[in-house]
């Protein structure tokens, strides 16, 4: 076993023991001398710069300081009794203090004698002041041995009170790591790190903890997360590959009579370059005889409604049903009535199916479902009800909703003897990296281009302050004869507050546009189905011209006449979410607007968020900067990430070498699909190992 240095239990290290042991076990997992070694730090700190008092700020990091210390007083009362010291460096002078432990300290700081301090500076009481830092006494030549670049590591607080804080973890490393010389086997071939000059894996994993210069520690940490992404990347090329050989796709071999005859006498509108050119990658994939799996980006307003109904006449051409889901009622209503209006004139048969399609409806659906007279299915997930049948289901198209689980999709695969076709359409954006990682095992299109003629949409920030304004501006656009969205935010925890305000904005809006010269539609969470559709479609038939919601209205609803969108409390929505928000608006051949409110008070993050939404309009950008600001862990639809195992990786910064990760991950499953290899055995075995993590991958596929 070449790994079985890394494989012993921990509590065999000098200076652990088994209570030390329990402790990295219960609090971070670390079990044996591997899982320490791949404790990374979080931070280095560079011992060899010193600071000045002068020089100091709160925002900086850890810092070292030299001098010495003038005097040391216990003050306070009680609890809050502590130790101070006033410290100099020959600059000016800095206070030192202890809030806990200080009894152990006491006298031990001598006046006179140089010292070392190290912590992180902040500011009390309007002066400079260190808590709790460490000090060294200065004896010359030691600080020369010292690393230049101290590492930092993160522990909890139920070990810190243990004395198992940072510097406790680096010293167990130091011990660890001049153990394992020569016990450390190659994983990567040798093909790959010569190619891209990696270190081996030793010495990155020696250099990580303890790097002699700055350069090697890049090197070291690229090999590391190179190695974090390659792994995930071939599991998921893996799975990719499994699925092509394992299932038979339908193959809809011809394109026919009615994809044709849509195309040259029913499409209102010429397709863009990016719908044509998404159109060509799922024809190439539904004809291939493999089955497809495929996630469709397209930003909000881009077209991919089009797009998935032009598919579906492939499938009617080939013999095929095909059904496309929304995530809501309403959607699945507007679908509806968008195709049926596209195919009025065409032989083709097209259904509705939500919760609320009553017995009577649902009973003659069905028939004609399993007659196979139905050919186009329209509804929410009360369409893969068990009861549902389809004659020969081929295309599963899901709108907006790139979560829908495997769960869910395993019940549709029931629906026919071979899995359909599945195309998965979203216009959140996804990160590149995330797309990679998350759906690395789809195919993927992307509709880059908005159709011709469309104005970008305006968007500006406005403080609560300045609402009379905003309502003047408002009544502007009525008397123009456009319509306004006015989108108050729903947080599931807090829904009743929630409601609340949504009521108190509805009175106070009732309350500036009266009757009878406005008319004000309102739809939200708690309302009954019906009244909700409604109270929708008094503002599609523009009988009312604003429209106070929460984010009910978020995905897909399209009304082009509405050219204002209003987001109150804009503060709480997530960079997509308003974005997704602002989507429903630019829809006709008006200006649009997009009116941000927030209070005057902002955070930093939120300031960020406000700002990006003004200077862009596209997805992708914006998906980038929410990506930034949230980390992956956080997105939307992305909660999975944590499951990816990256230690030292990180999705929203190391795009280059997740690329390089995935390209070099193709080559080798290309040459060799089960890593058969010699070369790759390293590796197979290694993929194979439990502490990567059991990703459940068909929860994420
Ligand atoms: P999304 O991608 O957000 O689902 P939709 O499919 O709802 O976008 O399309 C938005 C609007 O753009 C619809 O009114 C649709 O008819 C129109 N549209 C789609 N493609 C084109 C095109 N190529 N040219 C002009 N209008 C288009
Ligand atoms: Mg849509």
């Amino acid at each position: 076993m070449p790994n079985s240095l890394l494989d012993t239990p921990i509590e065999h290290l000098k200076g652990v023991g088994p209570e030390r042991a329990k402790l990295l076990k219960s609090e971070l997992e670390i079990i044996t001398y591997g899982d320490l070694l791949r404790w990374y730090p979080y931070r280095y700190v560079d011992r060899t710069r010193f600071y000045t008092t002068r020089e100091i700020s709160p925002d900086l990091p850890y810092v070292q300081l030299r001098g010495q210390i003038l005097d040391v007083k216990i003050v306070g009362q009680k609890r809050g009794q502590r130790m101070t010291a006033r410290f100099t460096d020959g600059v000016g002078t800095l206070e030192l203090v202890w809030f806990q432990g200080w009894k152990w300290l006491q006298g031990k700081y001598l006046p006179g004698k140089e010292y070392i301090i190290f912590g992180k500076p902040t500011v009390f009481n309007g002066s400079m002041n260190m808590a709790h830092p460490e000090v060294e006494e200065v004896v010359e030549g030691k600080i020369q041995q010292a690393n230049a670049l101290q590492p930092m590591y993160s522990t909890t607080e139920r070990m810190k009170t243990r004395g198992m804080d940072s510097k406790a973890l680096m010293r167990m490393l130091k011990t660890l790591v001049p153990l394992i010389a020569g016990q450390v086997n190659e994983t990567l071939p040798e093909s790959i790190t010569s190619k891209h000059k990696m270190l081996s894996r030793e010495e990155s994993l020696k250099q990580i903890h303890f790097p002699s210069t700055p350069e090697v520690l890049r090197r070291a940490e690229t090999r590391i997360k190179f190695e974090e992404f390659l792994y995930i990347q071939l599991r998921l090329l893996r799975v990719r590959a499994q699925r092509r050989l394992n299932y038979q796709g339908f193959d809809f071999a011809t394109v026919g009579e009615r994809f044709n005859s849509f195309y040259k006498n029913y499409l209102p509108f010429a397709l863009t370059d990016a719908q044509k050119r998404v159109i060509r990658e799922i024809r190439t994939d539904i004809g291939s005889g493999k089955q497809m799996n495929r996630l469709l980006q397209g930003d909000v307003g881009s077209g991919k409604t089009v797009v998935a109904l032009m598919c579906m006449l492939i499938a009617a051409d080939n013999g095929f049903q095909s059904c496309l889901m929304a995530p809501t009622e309403i959607l699945a209503v507007q679908h509806f009535h968008t195709l049926r209006d596209l195919l009025k004139d065409m032989p083709v048969h097209i259904g509705l199916l939500t919760g609320n399609t009553k017995q009577r409806e649902r009973n003659v659906l069905h028939a004609e479902l399993r007659s196979g007279m139905m050919q186009i299915l329209v509804g929410t997930h009360a369409l893969i009800e068990d009861k549902v049948q389809f004659a020969n289901l081929g295309l599963v198209v899901i709108d907006e909703q790139h979560r829908f689980g495997v769960e869910q999709r395993s019940r549709l695969w029931r629906k026919s003897s071979r899995p359909p076709h599945i195309l998965v359409m979203t216009a959140t954006p996804i990160p590149r990296t995330l797309a990679m990682t998350l759906f690395g095992d789809l195919d993927s299109s992307v509709i880059n281009e908005l159709p011709p003629g469309r104005k970008p949409i305006k968007t500006v920030h406005f403080f609560d302050s300045q609402r009379e304004r905003v309502f003047g501006f408002m009544r502007e656009e009525i008397a123009k004869g456009r319509q306004i969205y006015l989108v108050y935010p729903l947080i599931q925890e807090s829904e009743k507050m929630d409601y609340k305000d949504l009521m108190d904005g509805y009175e106070s809006i009732a309350r500036a546009f009266p009757p009878p010269q406005f008319q004000i539609s309102i739809v939200h969470g708690q309302m009954k189905p019906a009244d909700k559709d409604f109270e929708m479609q008094r503002f599609v038939k523009h009988e009312t011209q604003i429209m106070v919601a929460t984010t009910v209205i978020e995905v897909g609803v399209n009304v082009p006449n509405a050219s204002v969108m209003i987001i109150e409390s804009a503060e709480r929505f997530g960079l997509s979410q308003l974005h997704q928000l602002r989507g429903r608006v630019g829809r006709g051949a008006e200006q649009s607007f997009c009116i941000l409110m927030t209070g005057n008070k902002l955070s930093k993050e939120s300031k960020l968020r406000m700002e990006t939404m003004v200077r862009t309009n596209d997805g992708f950008e914006i998906a980038e900067v929410d990506l930034k600001l949230r980390g992956p862990g956080d997105l939307e639809g992305t909660k999975q990430s944590g499951l990816l195992g990256l230690r030292l990786a990180d999705l929203s910064k190391d795009g280059k070498i997740l690329e390089l990760a995935r390209v070099a991950s193709a080559e080798i499953l290309d040459r060799d699909p089960r890593l058969d290899l010699p070369e790759h055995h390293a590796l197979r075995d290694e993929l194979n190992r439990e502490h990567l993590g059991n990703v459940n991958w068909s929860r994420i596929s």
